[in-house]
């Protein structure tokens, strides 16, 4: 794949398919020994996580639900800190075990909020599943625990993540050019 202009921005192959994939499978793994038999919930964050829980559900052989909740958290390149309620959780938490699906984790505020949102239904344990993480930009203490790629502090689409509505189809990660 070559350069791909999104609105007034250019990007640049970054991580190839393949490899998104491969990590996904590893993901896929993890979650399988740590969740085999408890039939755990996924909720997964839209907009940017359909494609990774998708990817994820297909690799996942074991008994789980999943469900998808919103949050408005971000505009343009650079991450607002804000965050509103989460829409559209209508299933029962209270023992369940959960795992957040997010397509990035960037300075952690949106996990953050929803992780606290969550804890007012008291479910039996959290963790968090990202496709991306960036380990630089992150500034929350709660652990990210399932990471498929961790990727330096640029600014990223592809594979669910968008630039203003642009990008989220196209295949592996695209990196900005600065
Ligand atoms: P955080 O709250 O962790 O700072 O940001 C999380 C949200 O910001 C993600 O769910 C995503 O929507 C957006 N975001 C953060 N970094 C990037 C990036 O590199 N590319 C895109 N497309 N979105 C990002």
């Amino acid at each position: 794949m070559s350069r791909v202009k999104l609105h007034d921005l250019e990007f640049e192959p970054f991580i190839p398919e393949a490899e998104v994939n491969a990590a996904v499978d590893r993901l896929a793994g993890e979650l399988r020994v740590k969740y085999d038999g408890k039939r755990p919930l996924f909720i997964g964050v839209l907009n940017g996580a359909f494609f990774f829980a998708a990817e994820l559900m297909k690799r996942l052989d074991i008994e789980c639900e999943i469900t998808f909740v919103k949050v408005a958290s971000y505009l343009g390149t650079s991450s607002t800190g804000r965050v509103t309620d989460l829409i559209g959780l209508n299933e029962r938490i209270e023992g369940r075990h959960v795992v957040v699906l997010e397509d990035i984790v960037d300075t952690g505020n949106t996990v953050k909020h929803i992780l606290d949102a969550l804890a007012d239904h008291h479910p039996a344990s959290v963790s968090i599943a990202t496709l991306l993480f960036k380990p630089d930009a992150y500034k929350q203490d709660i652990p990210i625990e399932h990471v498929a790629v961790r990727i330096p502090n640029a600014f990223v689409v592809g594979s669910g993540l968008d630039h203003d509505g642009l990008g989220r189809n196209l295949p592996g990660i695209l990196r900005i050019i600065q």
